[in-house]
């Protein structure tokens, strides 16, 4: 049976980034943000400046997303776009800046969604659409912000576990209570089947326990997984998942016809995807260090092979399944001639260098982990072959033929 499935997972690749201070650069200016939920589908964003702005300068255009669903509230404040770029410009420099933000349910399919609406009211909203930098006449500066979050009465309101500047991760406001799983809390959409509700309670518990115990180390923050049901609309078996990991968090936005159906190959793919993220979570559970800019190949590819590791071990997938599983992206990766550096590259072609190295995944993550905590540097290329070098070779030895078992 075909299985149409578009996923994208948006999360690592497609972080907002705040721009690097150089030396030179005038220091951040303090802002404080409050996102208040003033009515079902409507918030209010009120900025204050420490110092008088004449300008928020909000990046790429997200889709009509800013032109539809933004209502400046202030006096003299324009949005404008230029080259593709946002920014919202005021006549007069400004300490007050306040926004009204509408219902909006499209996306852009290499961005975040900004708004995944659930069925029950609630909303998953991102926060990372709403930092900029703030012209200061001449000069740009960094924002700091301090976040506020305000509900509606007897809302749940939970802020990304990992806020900040350059992982600005989604707020959640609604009706629904986190149900512990694991070592996560996790939001489901009311209007989820039941399949698809059992396949991410079961893969959660056992895939974060594999993890803690892989790795050694148990998660710093509570991470909030949520998952959005837009709708079953679409052709027969279609399925669309957008999500990723943001913010210390992961954010799951399904959609199509096919979800209604319990299928146990649906349900396999739903489980990788999970452990998957899971694995980002992970590979990110770092006081310092973790992921980096560069060379996606290796998380994605990393994340691959790790979770693979974590399905055969909890028995989510049989041998087989996680035999064809892994032939799948080396195939695939022969058929992108080996090349990582595009988007379907960094995981099929990542997967089979992990898969190749003579250090099985879960060591080398393990050891990856420990030295880019250790020395504050990103996951590279350089610092998996300093692991490879430094393995003692009978240790080597042995891990290879577990490897290949
Ligand atoms: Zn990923």
């Amino acid at each position: 049976m075909p299985l149409p499935i578009r996923s994208s997972c948006a999360g690592l690749l497609f972080v907002v980034f705040m721009g690097t201070a150089h030396a030179a650069d005038p220091a951040p200016l303090r802002t404080e943000l409050t996102l208040t939920h003033i009515a079902t589908d409507k918030w209010r964003a009120d900025y204050v400046f420490a110092e008088p702005v004449t300008a928020i300068e909000l990046g790429p255009q997200i889709g009509t997303y800013r032109k539809q669903a933004w209502r400046l509230l202030t006096n003299g404040v324009d949005l404008v776009v230029q080259d593709n770029n946002e920014s919202l410009r005021s006549n007069k420099p400004l300490t007050q800046l306040s926004v009204e933000i509408s219902r909006y349910s499209n996306f852009e399919l290499d961005q975040y969604a900004p708004i995944n609406h659930f069925s029950d009211g609630g909303a998953d909203f991102y926060l990372g659409f709403l930092y900029g930098s703030l012209g200061q006449s001449e000069h740009k500066r960094d924002m700091a912000v301090t976040l506020h979050l305000q509900g509606l009465t007897g809302e749940t309101v939970l802020a990304p576990s990992k806020p900040g500047a350059d992982l600005a991760g989604y707020a959640y406001f609604g009706p629904s209570k986190p149900a512990r799983m694991g070592n996560a809390n996790v939001i489901i959409d009311p209007l989820a089947p039941a399949w698809l509700r059992d396949t991410i309670a079961d893969t959660t518990a056992k895939v974060s326990q594999f993890y803690e115990q892989a790795f050694q180390r148990k998660l710093t923050d509570t991470p909030l997984i949520s998952v959005a049901m837009i709708g079953f609309d679409g052709e027969p078996g279609s399925i669309s998942i957008k999500g990723g990991v943001v913010g210390g968090g992961v954010v799951y936005r399904l959609q199509g016809r096919g979800l209604m159906e319990d299928h146990p190959k649906r349900r396999a793919f739903m489980a990788g995807l999970v452990a998957h993220e899971m694995a980002h979570v992970w590979q990110n559970n770092l006081a310092r260090g973790g992921i980096g800019e560069n060379d996606p190949w290796i998380h994605e590819g990393g994340a691959e092979a790790i979770m693979l590791e974590a399905m055969r071990a909890t028995g989510i997938f049989t041998e087989e399944m996680a035999d064809q599983y892994a032939q799948k992206l080396l195939k695939e990766c022969d058929d992108l001639k080996d090349d990582v550096t595009i988007y379907r590259g960094f995981y099929a072609c990542g997967f089979k260098r992990f898969n190749s190295y003579p250090m099985a995944p879960v060591p080398l993550w393990r050891a990856m982990l420990t030295r880019s905590e250790d020395s504050d540097e990103s996951y590279s290329e350089s610092m998996i072959q300093a692991i490879l070098r430094e393995q003692p070779a009978t240790q080597k030895a042995q891990q290879h033929s577990e490897h290949l078992q």
